[in-house]
C-alpha cells in the first residue's frame, strides 16, 4: 500500500539516524563542545530499526532507506544492521523498480572512518554512499570540522570506491566567505576522481544559530561559477531527488545541487525521517514529531505502528517556509534530526 501525503506525494524514501553521536564537530552542524547526547537507551536498537524499516519497505512500499546521523559510522556493528535491512523486500506488486528486492540500501558519512568498515558494509548489502567534502584545504577543514581529518577523508573516498561502491557522490556544504572560493577546485575533484560532487546550500539547521541568508551562496551563482570553466547542460527530470542535476558538455561526469534555500523542492518531496530516538519526522524542517519508540516499546503491534505512520504522513505539510517571515527553525539540529 502506498503512503501518500494530503499533497498526493508518495512517500518512497526513509532517512534512519543511527546515532545523534559524531567524531566531527562542523561549524555549520554542531557546536564546539556542550552537545547533549542521548542516553543510549532511548537510541533505538537494530531490531527496533529493522521492524520499523520492515513496516515502511514491505507495508508501505518505501524502495530507498539511508543511514546517517550524527555519524553513522561511530554506531558499533553499524554492518550487522545493514546486513539486517538488506534482508526486507519490496513487494513484488510494487510499482516501483525496486519490486521483489531489497531496497536500495545507502548510508551517509563525514568518511573519517570509512576505510575500516566499507568493505563490510558491501558485502552485507549496501549499496551507495555520500561522503561529506567541503573543501580540499587541510587548515580550511580543520576550521570547518574541527578535526584535521582531512587526508582521513580522502582516503575514505578512496576506500569507497575501491570496495565497488558506485556512484561514490560527495556532499559539499557551501557557506559564503569560509569555501565559496572553492567550488570550482571541488568540481575539478569530481572530475577527476569520477565521482559526483553535490553542493548543497547551507540551511538554517547548525546548531549555534548563525544561519543567515547572506551565508547561503544560491544554486544560480554555484552553477554559473563551474560552467563558465567547463559548460553544462540540466540533466532533465529530477523526480523526487533532493538534487537538480548538470552533466559536463565534454563528458567527464555530472554535478549535482541540493537548493534548499533558492528554489525549494518541496513538492516533489517523497522523504520521511526517523531520529536516532526513534522520533518520526515528514520534513527536515519539521516542528512535530510522532513518537513510534514509545509504540516500540509498549506492545503495540505492527498496525497500530503502521496507522501512526499513516497520521503523521496525513498531516505532512506541503513545504518549509525557510523563504517566509514566520519560518521557525527546528528545536533540533541537523545531527541530532539525521540529514
Ligand atoms: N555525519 C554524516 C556526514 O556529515 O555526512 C551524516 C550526517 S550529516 C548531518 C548529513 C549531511 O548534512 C552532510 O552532508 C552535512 O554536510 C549536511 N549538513 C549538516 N548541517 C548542514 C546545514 N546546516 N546545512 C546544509 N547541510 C548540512
Ligand atoms: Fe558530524 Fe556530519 Fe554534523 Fe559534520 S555534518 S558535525 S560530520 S553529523
Amino acid at each position: 500500500m502506498d503512503l501518500v501525503d494530503p499533497f498526493g506525494r508518495t512517500i518512497r524514501d526513509l532517512r534512519i539516524s543511527v546515532t545523534d553521536r559524531c567524531n566531527f564537530r562542523c561549524t555549520y552542524c554542531m557546536p564546539q563542545e556542550g552537545m547533549k547526547w542521548l542516553p543510549r537507551s532511548e537510541v533505538l536498537s537494530f531490531e527496533e530499526i529493522e521492524r520499523l524499516s520492515r513496516i515502511f519497505v514491505e507495508r508501505f512500499e518505501v524502495d530507498g532507506l539511508r543511514l546517517t546521523g550524527g555519524e553513522p559510522t561511530v554506531r558499533s556493528h553499524l554492518p550487522v544492521l545493514v546486513h539486517k535491512l538488506s534482508g526486507l523486500r519490496v513487494p513484488v506488486s510494487s510499482r516501483s523498480p525496486m519490486a521483489g528486492k531489497a531496497p536500495d540500501l545507502s548510508v551517509t558519512t563525514n568518511g573519517a572512518t570509512f576505510r575500516l568498515v566499507a568493505e563490510e558494509l558491501r558485502i552485507n548489502g549496501l549499496q551507495r554512499v555520500n561522503i561529506s567534502l567541503d573543501t580540499l584545504k587541510r587548515d580550511r577543514f580543520l576550521q570547518m570540522t574541527r578535526r584535521d581529518e582531512l587526508f582521513r577523508v580522502l582516503d575514505g573516498i578512496e576506500a569507497a570506491k575501491e570496495a565497488g561502491f558506485s556512484p561514490v557522490k560527495i556532499n559539499a556544504v557551501i557557506e559564503r566567505g569560509v569555501n565559496d572560493d572553492e567550488i570550482l577546485d571541488l568540481a575539478c575533484f569530481g572530475r577527476d576522481r569520477g565521482v559526483e560532487v553535490r553542493f548543497i546550500e547551507f540551511m538554517p539547521l547548525d546548531a549555534s544559530g548563525e544561519w543567515g541568508r547572506h551565508k547561503v551562496v544560491p544554486q544560480d551563482e554555484i552553477v554559473a561559477n563551474i560552467a563558465a570553466v567547463f559548460p553544462l547542460e540540466l540533466v532533465p527530470a529530477r523526480g523526487a531527488a533532493p538534487a537538480d542535476r548538470w552533466r559536463y558538455v565534454d563528458g567527464a561526469g555530472i554535478i549535482g545541487v541540493i537548493p534548499t534555500v533558492s528554489h525549494p523542492f518541496c513538492g516533489d518531496c517523497d522523504r520521511v525521517r526517523i531520529t536516532a530516538d526513534g522520533q518520526f519526522r515528514t520534513c527536515l524542517f519539521a516542528t512535530t514529531e510522532f513518537d513510534l519508540r514509545a509504540l516500540l516499546r509498549d506492545g503495540s503491534d505492527d498496525d497500530v505502528i503502521a496507522a501512526e505512520i499513516q497520521r503523521a504522513v496525513g498531516l505532512k505539510w506541503a513545504g518549509h517556509q525557510i523563504n517566509q517571515v514566520n519560518f521557525i527553525r527546528p528545536a533540533r539540529s541537523m545531527s541530532q534530526i539525521g540529514g
